[in-house]
């Protein structure tokens, strides 16, 4: 490079990383630069650059890493808002990074050390473990719950039957709503939005054939038994249930809490008393396409649903016959055949924690999971219940309440619900809207920042959420800006478009 007097204020920027500097007073300060009254650059190579400056491009690196990574990851889910937002937020925040570190001009050394401190200050407190995480509290003896009073029972107790009478008869509170709710089209039905003449049948063939298959979850086991240590049996029950297709299993002593008091769903057994007395429950997680969800609430959300209760069903009952075969007692339970609640006793098992939405939260895919459940006395190792930060992080967030269409999501503080603080959730504006709709809605597992896709973005966000109120917060506002406080419902898989198809 050639001498030269002067530089112009554009030339003297893009010198400055050839080792040009703006003034003389700065070239004569700084180790390195020949004398003098010229300005004149470093000859090649011969700059060196100080442990701040290391640091601070290290640091810088690491930004921009992290920026590709969003950019990128948002391209390929097709979150386009998010993408063309990050290209140009953080295109913006790196660029200033570079801009400070190339050109901090007065104070340089200052200038970069106090850049350098931020940003590690920034690390800091979004991956230390700041804040607590505090698990759903029982604050009273819960109380445990009739499977007559769910709204899936309460819908299908028809009008004038003796059941009906007996049944509003002690619940005239909840009769005139009921009665509201049966006028309504019904789920896939041709007066609903959702409804198409090819695609809503589908979605009837499949919970018709899981009211098929309701009656196979429970027979007698072999009598001679296969011994296995607990150990053994948990550990190699749990893989097999991965390998029939689950995403997360987990094993808990089944609290007799959360087994309902009195049938209400199955053909000739209303009122039954629920007996499940077996010790363990054996619970696991498939998981729900996220491509499906962004449809919320058309009609790839019920077909998505219909075909993850398959899919559970079917592990649940190969399993519960495979318990029975060694010789143990076992029943599985599958959508239309429950005799418990599922997500906490999947909360006991260690699958995640139960959100604002009232729905399981799970690490890995947020709500975007259907449960399925084998309960046996076959002696196994049970798990630990897990905390991610998911209370503080619905305590800010309330997307799914903000989203809901039909309001049944508390927005409020928790309350104290059968005993345990959560948040209130009305199941029959829920339930009302899906028979309005015709599908099951999901718009409030959609929208949960949670149940983004599992990959290296999305979990290295949840790893910090785990460890940081800092970045619960942050995320809080992040997942605002770059995917929007009501997400837009986005394209869903091709074959769906063939089911829409007016015939
Ligand atoms: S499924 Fe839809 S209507 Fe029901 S709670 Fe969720 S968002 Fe609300
Ligand atoms: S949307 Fe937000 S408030 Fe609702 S369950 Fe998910 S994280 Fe919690």
């Amino acid at each position: 490079m050639s001498l030269r007097p002067h530089y112009s204020p554009i030339e003297r920027i893009w010198l400055r990383p050839f080792g040009v500097s703006q003034s003389p007073n700065t070239l004569k300060s700084k180790a390195g630069w020949k004398n003098d009254t010229h300005r004149q650059p470093y000859k090649k190579g011969e700059r060196v650059l100080r442990w701040y400056e290391l640091l601070g491009w290290g640091l810088e690196i690491i930004i921009a890493l992290g920026s590709i990574l969003f950019i990128a990851t948002s391209l390929k889910e097709r979150a386009f808002r998010a993408g063309l937002l990050s290209l140009t937020v953080l295109g913006a925040v790196n660029g200033i990074f570079i801009f400070l570190l190339l050109y901090l001009e007065e104070g340089r050394k200052e200038g970069i050390i106090s850049l350098d401190a931020i940003l590690i200050l920034l690390a800091v407190s979004l991956l230390a473990p700041i804040g607590k995480k505090l698990p759903l509290r029982v604050v009273a003896k819960i109380t445990r719950v009739d499977e007559r009073d769910i709204p899936f029972s309460r819908i299908r107790y028809e009008v004038g039957s003796a059941i009906y009478e007996h049944y509003y008869a002690s619940h005239p509170e909840i009769k005139g709503i009921y009665d509201r709710i049966r006028q309504l089209p019904g789920l896939a039905a041709p007066e609903t939005p959702a409804y198409s003449p090819l695609g809503a049948p589908l979605s009837h063939a499949q919970f018709d054939f899981l009211e098929e298959l309701a009656d196979l979850v429970n027979a007698p086991s072999q009598k001679q038994q296969v011994k296995a240590d607990p150990q053994t049996m948990s550990a190699g029950l749990k893989e097999t249930i991965k390998y029939l297709g689950a995403k997360l299993v987990g094993i808990a002593e089944l609290n007799q809490d959360y087994v309902y008091t009195h049938i209400g769903r199955r053909p000739g057994k209303y009122g039954q008393k629920m007996e499940l007395t077996h010790k363990y429950a054996i619970i696991f997680a498939v998981e729900m396409d996220y491509r499906m969800l962004r449809a919320a609430p058309d009609l790839p959300v019920i077909i998505e649903t219909g075909k993850q209760y398959i899919d559970a069903a079917r592990i649940a009952l190969v399993i519960a016959n495979y318990i029975r075969r060694l010789g143990y007692p076992a029943r599985a339970h599958i959508d239309a055949n429950y005799q418990a609640m599922l997500p906490p006793v999947a909360v006991d098992a260690g699958l995640g924690e139960i959100g604002r939405n009232n729905i399981l939260i799970t690490k890995p895919y947020g709500a975007r999971v259907r449960l399925g459940m084998v309960t046996t006395d076959l002696p196994l190792l049970t798990d630990r219940p897990i905390l991610f930060g998911v209370q503080d992080f619905c305590q800010r967030c309330r997307k799914c309440a903000d989203n809901c269409p039909s309001k049944a999501i508390s927005s409020d503080e928790k309350k104290i619900i059968r005993g345990i603080e959560k948040w209130e959730f009305d199941p029959e504006k829920c339930f009302a809207y899906w028979n309005s709709v015709g599908t099951d809605c999901a718009l409030c597992i959609y929208t949960c920042p949670f149940s983004k896709p599992d990959n290296l973005l999305h979990r290295a966000i949840r790893y910090a959420i785990d460890r940081s109120v800092v970045a619960r917060q942050l995320s809080v506002w992040m997942d605002d800006l770059f995917y929007g406080r009501t997400p837009r419902s986005e394209a869903y898989p091709k074959f769906i478009d063939l089911l829409r198809k007016e015939v």
